[in-house]
């Protein structure tokens, strides 16, 4: 799709390759385990059902919702709950599912918030690895596509609530 503004980064086809890949890697690790899959609202909605189509495993799911102050406060780390997962994941496997992790803050507060809940273990999945602004090292365990910088919107990711739908992903020409 020609759009103005936006210049195309993954096709359609390179994405449903990806997550072709994250999905064999997951079974490999969730077989048995009947996980808990927590996407992480609402940017990943999209590549989490995608995702799960994929993966031909018994597996529950949640959802989480975070809210960030602005990227300077962002930066402080003052990203709070807005809503929490459902499930009791006490003793279960989790796995959480991002869209893209930029400077590593939202994730860290995610994983540090189900980890006092007690799970047997708790990894991450993210679609996009922005390494640009990294401020916090996290162990991405699975990851889709590595970019360096830019601001990426489509296929659930946003700018300002515009962009969702599309259903490939494309950079901002004009990174806000
Ligand atoms: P963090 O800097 O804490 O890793 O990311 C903060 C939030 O901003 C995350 O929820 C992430 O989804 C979102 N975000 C980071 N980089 C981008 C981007 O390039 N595009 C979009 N649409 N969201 C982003
Ligand atoms: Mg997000």
């Amino acid at each position: 799709m020609e759009l103005k503004g936006l210049k195309p980064l993954f096709s359609q086809k390179a994405i449903q390759e990806i997550t072709k890949r994250l999905a064999e890697e997951l079974i490999r690790e969730y077989r048995d385990k009947n996980p808990v899959f927590v996407g992480v609202l609402k940017g990943s909605f999209i590549f989490f059902a995608d995702l799960i189509r994929e993966l031909k495993l018994p597996l529950e799911i949640d959802f989480i919702r975070v809210a960030s102050y602005g990227r300077d406060t962002v930066s402080s780390g003052k990203v709070s709950i807005l809503k929490d997962v459902e499930l009791p994941i006490k003793g279960r496997h989790v796995l959480i599912v991002e869209d893209i992790v930029d400077t590593g803050i939202t994730l860290k507060v995610i994983y540090n918030h189900l980890k006092e809940k007690k799970p047997a273990s708790i990894k991450i999945c993210a679609l996009i690895d922005k390494r640009e602004r990294k401020k916090i090292e996290i162990d991405l365990d699975f990851v889709g596509f590595v970019v360096e910088k830019g601001f990426i919107v489509g296929y659930g990711l946003d700018y300002d609530e515009r962009y969702r739908y599309l259903p490939e992903i494309y950079t901002l020409e004009e990174a806000p």
